[in-house]
């Protein structure tokens, strides 16, 4: 993509499969370009007689797909006129069946009819440079591909159709006034220009509160659409097995297992009132003898630090033993939810010594685990933003947004410790950049490629 971006041009016609390669009912073959119709009409016969190259745009046609005297498919195709189509240029889709050979059979033949195989994401880029979308909502479409829950997939639908990028461009705007202002300040002092050193660093200080806001949200999208790493642990016989088969039991969505590996570590994907949840299960790690063993607690010690939370089982039929402790120390840095299981039991737990939000519950039993759900949900959501606040960033422009915080506090602070004005300004300037970059006003193609190098192939 890289290569390709230095000297992009798009007078050549592209073409990939858009859908997914499988035994699937239906594959879409998507073509691109200034010839997009042209070759479409060499290879398409329409079963009733009409000129393809004339087709009105948002109409579709039925027909075969004819190479060298045989059919190859019947097929719809669809044709979409730029610049009122997803990439502003002319736009055919073919829906054929589905199955990885009839699909790539028509691909192929397209091809050389004079297209070019799409790079990964080269749909979307090009929906960039026409102007259509912007880098952000590009991320976006990224973001819909691999979202992996419900409440990811309308986060990223929500930016991609530009709901969410408001509020960027309001505080970009509103961070470019602070910076013209302490420009005249700067190089024009004698024009009289009125200007409070408090009201600015008041306004400062109200521009870093709410892009904290946003870099947290962003955090949480993040979250939501990666899923959270939770990892199960507790010792021996504490009931992490049962909680695991519960918890999955319980959900319908299971959306990945890894399977034939020979990891000690058990993953498997679920969801959780709409938050994807990646649980490993330690339970073949750390048993009673194993905790003791360097192998054990380097596996252990690794998962665990991965995690973005922890579930911490404890028996609660029992008093905290070594082994509780000795996890304790363990996770002590981690987020945590703790796990009183065995509640049907006599209970002889202290509740009080353990760590993070308690849950008593019986995974045995069935009892309780909807609080435990309730207190995931409430862990991803816990700034109190709503789903609708999250703002779906990519890792890069989270990286900008967080750096044009620590700029504005720099700013901040040269200006409660009185120094030089220059350095505040430099500062705002410097926040300015940051946030320059993440907005989209750039033609960095090392940032362009990274983002549309992730894409998959058709879009
Ligand atoms: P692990 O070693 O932490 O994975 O523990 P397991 O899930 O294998 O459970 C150990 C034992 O505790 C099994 O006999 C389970 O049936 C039992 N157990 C698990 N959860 C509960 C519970 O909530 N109540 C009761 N009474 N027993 C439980």
């Amino acid at each position: 993509m890289r290569e390709l971006l230095k000297n992009y041009n798009t007078s050549d016609t592209i073409a990939a499969i858009a859908t997914f390669p499988s035994a699937s009912a239906l594959g879409v073959i998507k073509i691109s370009g200034k010839k997009a119709l042209k070759i479409v009409a060499t290879i398409f016969k329409p079963y009733k007689k009409k000129n393809i190259q004339k087709i009105k745009t948002y109409t579709m046609h039925y027909g075969s797909v004819v190479h060298k005297g045989t059919v190859v498919d019947e097929v719809i195709v669809s044709f979409m006129r730029g610049p009122k189509s997803y990439t502003c240029e002319d736009v055919v889709e073919i829906s054929s069946h589905g199955g990885v050979l009839v699909v790539n059979k028509i691909l192929e033949i397209i091809l050389k009819q004079g297209a070019r195989l799409a790079l990964p994401g080269e749909f979307t880029y090009r929906a960039f440079l026409n102007g259509r979308i912007t880098l952000a909502q590009a991320q976006a479409v990224t973001d819909v591909v691999e979202a992996k829950s419900d409440a990811g997939l309308t986060a990223a639908m929500e930016q991609l159709q530009g709901e969410h990028f408001d509020c960027l461009e309001k505080s970009k705007n509103y961070l470019k006034e602070l910076f013209s202002e302490s420009e005249a300040h700067l190089n024009f002092p004698e024009e009289g220009i009125i200007f409070s050193l408090p009201q600015l660093s008041r306004k400062i200080e109200g521009l870093i509160k709410e892009l904290r806001l946003l870099s947290q949200g962003a955090q949480e999208a993040r979250l939501l659409k990666e899923g959270l790493r939770c990892v199960i642990c507790g010792r021996t016989n504490a009931g992490k097995s049962t909680l695991f088969n519960r918890l999955l039991k319980e959900e319908r969505v299971i959306v990945s297992s890894i399977a034939g590996t020979t990891r000690d570590v058990v993953e498997e994907t679920i969801t959780i009132g709409g938050v994807p949840l990646k649980i490993f299960d330690t339970a073949g790690i750390i048993g009673a003898e194993d905790l003791l063993t360097k192998k054990a607690m380097v596996r252990s010690r690794a998962a665990i630090a991965s995690a973005d939370i922890i579930l911490f089982v404890v028996d609660g039929s029992r008093p905290l033993g070594k082994d509780d402790r000795a996890l304790l120390m363990l996770i002590k840095d981690k987020p945590v939810i703790t796990v009183a299981n065995k509640a049907d039991l006599k209970q002889k737990i202290e509740l009080k010594v353990l760590p993070g939000k308690v849950v008593r519950l019986s995974a045995l039993k069935n009892q309780g685990i909807a609080d435990l759900e309730k207190a995931v949900h409430g862990f991803v959501y816990k700034h109190g933003v709503t789903r609708h606040d999250l703002v779906f960033l990519s890792r890069f422009q989270v990286v900008k947004l967080d750096e044009a915080i620590v700029c504005l506090e720099q700013a901040k602070k040269f200006l409660q410790d009185k120094h030089s004005f220059d350095m505040v300004n430099a500062s705002l300037k410097q926040a300015l950049e940051s946030f320059g970059r993440l907005t989209g006003e750039i033609d960095c193609e090392e940032v362009l490629s990274d983002i549309f190098g992730k894409f998959c192939i058709g879009k």
